[in-house]
């Protein structure tokens, strides 16, 4: 299988990311039984990083995604398998699994990260204008700080930020903007 010069993975097909994926969870010092773990990769889900499926007939599925791996590289697919690997160890554990108390002490214990992506995919994307602030914020409604960005400021930095529209990449950073970019959309709004 394919990795660059420092190990790290290079998976160029969707059945490589999986193998990368499974033994990858073999290093991580949890106490999940891998041989109950099943494992997917999802050639649809385009944002979500990964998820894990649940029930009680079937156990535990770690599911990945191609595209999150295609636009984020193999660090954040290690993120998420040391993330779905805690969930699957709180149901084979406890039979069921959270974000709560429980959920955060064993997340940190792994060094992975405590939310999942969200699900759906944002409708509306927030972007601080500030060269070197990374804040975003996903909106999956047209609330008012999608139609009235003037009024609101970064998170982090508290400068203007821009509203994406996710579905046509159009953007604006005031009111009048929203209604332009609406109308000029009409159908692909
Ligand atoms: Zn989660
Ligand atoms: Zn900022």
């Amino acid at each position: 299988m394919a990795s660059d010069s420092t190990g790290t993975p290079e998976p160029d097909s969707p059945e490589e990311l999986l193998a990368w994926a499974r033994t990858y969870a073999r290093t991580v010092d949890i106490d999940v039984d891998l041989d109950a773990v099943g494992w997917d990769v999802s050639k649809h889900a385009r944002r979500r990083a990964g998820a894990c499926r649940y029930d009680h007939d079937d156990g535990v599925t770690i599911v990945l995604s191609w595209h999150s791996y295609r636009a984020h590289g193999w660090a954040e697919v290690a993120d998420t398998v040391r993330h779905e690997l805690v969930h699957a160890w709180e149901f084979q554990q406890f039979g069921e699994s959270g974000h709560g108390p429980r959920f955060e002490r064993q997340a940190d214990a792994v060094d992975a990260p405590r939310h999942c992506e969200p699900f759906a995919d944002p409708r509306y994307v927030l972007r601080c204008r500030t060269d070197g602030c990374s804040w975003r914020a996903r909106r999956y409604r047209a609330s008012k700080t999608v139609t009235e960005p003037a009024r609101y400021r970064c998170g982090d930095c508290g400068a203007r930020y821009v509203v994406e529209h996710a579905g046509s990449g159009r953007t604006w950073d005031d009111g009048a903007g929203y209604e332009r970019v609406r109308a000029e959309l009409g159908d692909d709004w």
